[in-house]
């Protein structure tokens, strides 16, 4: 029976790293990206480089109702199968000082990365119950755990998962589905260079990172392929950061 891993964000940066190394491990990945068509298509060739597969599965996961149609094409289309491992890694930024930021930064922040997250667990966990195995993993941030300045919103949503990751943890113990967070520091992606422009001179400065450094893709997914192993059967409910000693 085939392993199937829906990542979500996968088009680019860290999502798609996660989605490389997945089918590295012989999952099939559900390629899941809001509208970076090429970008997504980049991932597929990647991932197809190494003997993988994968398939595209664009929706935009705040707007439940595209998260439940395609999901619902896709097991339609696979009436005996379910998807194994989720990652719920599709994420935004729009930073702002809260003097200054708009109701619509709020509520599309906390869409993306928080609501988000309920959409698509929602409808893919049936099928891990019923399966007695599962592997969840939500992409938290330090930012949620420390806090940065134009980033209320963020944060809110980020320590929002953190949460939800423990209580679900806790609901799905029994019929051995894990659930984890990984909370990166700054990593070398399109959103970091999106935050480095709003973040004040001394937060920029690579030195305030014990490692003197950004953190790679490459890491996060890592750390991501070996919670969705079965060599982490143990591991739930917990928040792992991969920060460079940055907390
Ligand atoms: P990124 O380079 O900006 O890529 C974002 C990905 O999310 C893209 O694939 C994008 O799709 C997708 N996406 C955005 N909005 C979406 C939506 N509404 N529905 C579906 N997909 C959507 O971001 P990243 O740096 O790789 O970040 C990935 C995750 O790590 C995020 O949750 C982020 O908060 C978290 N994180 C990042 C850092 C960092 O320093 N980079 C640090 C801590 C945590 P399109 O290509 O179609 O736009």
């Amino acid at each position: 029976m085939k392993r199937y891993a829906l990542v979500t964000g996968a088009s680019r940066g860290i999502g798609r790293a996660i989605a490389v190394e997945l089918a590295k491990d012989g999952c099939s990945i559900l390629l899941n990206y809001k509208s970076n068509h090429a970008a997504a298509e980049e991932t597929l060739r990647l991932i197809e480089a190494t003997g993988g597969e994968a398939e595209l599965m664009p929706f935009d996961v705040s707007q439940p109702d595209a998260v439940n149609a395609a999901l619902d094409k896709w097991f339609s289309a696979h009436p005996d199968e379910y998807i194994d491992v989720l990652v719920n890694n599709a994420g935004i930024v729009d930073d702002e000082i809260m003097l200054l930021m708009e109701p619509e930064q709020w509520h599309r922040v906390i869409d993306v990365n928080l609501n988000g997250f309920f959409y698509c667990t929602r409808r893919v966990i049936e099928g891990m119950v019923e399966n007695h195995h599962g592997r969840i993993v939500n992409i938290s941030s330090i930012a949620g755990q420390k806090g940065h300045p134009g980033q209320v919103n963020y944060a809110a949503a980020k320590a929002s998962l953190i949460g939800a990751t423990k209580a679900l943890a806790t609901e799905l113990a029994t019929k051995q589905v894990t659930v984890n967070a990984v909370s990166p520091g700054l990593v070398e992606t399109d959103m970091a260079e999106k935050v480095a422009e709003y973040l004040p001179e001394r937060m920029r400065d690579i030195n305030s990172i014990p490692m003197r450094r950004l953190g790679k893709p490459e890491e996060v997914a890592y750390l991501v392929s070996f919670l969705c192993s079965n060599r982490a059967d143990y591991i739930s409910g917990q928040v792992i950061g991969i920060n460079g000693a940055a907390l």
